[in-house]
């Protein structure tokens, strides 16, 4: 629960109103009393209604096993060398325009200040409305933050000495079942990266979110709706969504203005030994990621695309956990097991990713 000391004050928002979210005892409570608990795991069920769980625990079970045995590895190291990039570039900026101001340069450059500005006029604006609502409880909220924050420690990522220091970044993963990509994420990040770190996680699946939250402490889980996400606008600097559904229109509300927004997508060689095993004779055999790609591209300038490639021995063991997760091979049956049975004790498999990474169209 320290989790929600260490996030800016109105941050999390009530999924129903939008209201700011007061910490009462094992409770987020709006004005409107839309009250969510926090589970004795620590994390929030931001859901009025339990939805009919189209994943079950075994699959996530699955998923931080072969996750844990380095599967996804060559993936998060790439994630994370984008995004400490991208922390390192947008604190660059801060620090520049605190230091120098605002220079004009171009057109180009003056019409995305004007934009920002109509933007923040109208963020102000409803901003002060929202305050004068909720002056009293806001007030009790902040002194009640505050005192706590003295006693907790903020969550940090190895900073060594002499380090350059960004100032705090926030990090949603939305869709992150039981959590292993962005605490690999966040582990590769402490390693190398001088940014301290907010990190949240989403998922529709409280099955996944149990996990996580029970594997990683430090980090603020919810399960949530993607289409009514409880997170502030602009809340983020990053936002992750990875082999996972996505909601174009709420990433866009809650990313920050200067923020980036990652897509991970299957690419057409992903495990394409299972795929060709189990779907020989039928159009799943073979993988277009042309539409999603088209979908992106309407929501968010499409600054870079990357792919990221590579084949593992896989033990018969983790093989198994590989087939449990993977939608490929849920209708496969009895397929699935004379698969398992057929292919060599330890078979190659092919990890095939592509990244889109995204930015605000009317920021560049
Ligand atoms: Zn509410």
């Amino acid at each position: 629960m320290l989790i929600f000391h260490t996030i800016p004050a109105g941050t999390v928002i009530c999924p129903v109103c939008s209201g700011p979210l007061d910490l009462q005892d094992n409770s987020l409570i709006c004005k409107n009393r839309h009250c969510f608990d926090i589970a004795k795991q620590g994390y929030v069920n931001f859901l009025l209604q339990a939805p009919k769980e189209k994943y079950d625990k075994r699959l996530f079970q699955s998923r931080a096993r072969v996750s844990r045995a380095g599967v996804f590895r060559g993936l998060t190291d790439r994630l994370g060398e984008i995004v400490r990039n991208e922390l390192e570039r947008q604190d660059l900026k801060r620090r520049e325009s605190r230091s120098h101001g605002l220079k004009k340069q171009g057109l180009q450059q003056r019409e995305r200040q004007q934009q920002e500005m109509q933007q923040h006029q109208l963020q102000r604006q409803a901003a002060m409305q929202q305050e004068l609502q909720n002056k009293v409880l806001e007030r009790q909220a902040r002194q009640r933050g505050e005192l706590v924050q003295q006693k907790v420690v903020r969550p940090s990522l190895g900073q060594s000495p002499g380090e350059r220091q960004c100032t705090a970044a926030a990090i949603l993963d939305a869709g992150c079942g039981e959590g292993s990509h962005l605490s690999a994420l966040v582990r590769h990040l402490a390693g190398t990266s001088g940014c301290k770190l907010v990190a949240a996680g989403i998922d529709i699946s409280k099955a996944g979110i149990q996990l996580a939250a029970k594997a990683n402490p430090g980090m603020l889980w919810g399960v949530a709706d993607l289409a009514k996400c409880p997170f502030a606008n602009g809340s983020f600097d990053v936002i992750l969504n990875i082999l996972s559904p996505a909601n174009y229109s709420e990433f866009h509300r809650m990313l920050a203005d200067d923020g980036l927004v990652m897509k991970v997508i299957p690419g057409t060689e992903y495990l394409q030994e299972i795929r060709r095993a189990l779907h020989s004779e039928t159009a799943r055999r073979t993988y277009s990621n042309d539409r999603t790609v088209e979908l992106f591209r309407r929501h968010f300038e499409l600054v870079d695309m990357q792919q990221v490639k590579y084949e593992l021995l896989i033990e018969q063991k983790d093989l198994a956990d590989l087939l449990q997760m993977t939608p490929l091979a849920w209708q496969a049956g009895e397929e699935q097991l004379r698969l398992m049975q057929t292919m060599n004790k330890q078979p190659v498999i092919t990890f095939d990713f592509v990244i889109l990474i995204g930015r605000k169209r009317y920021k560049r």
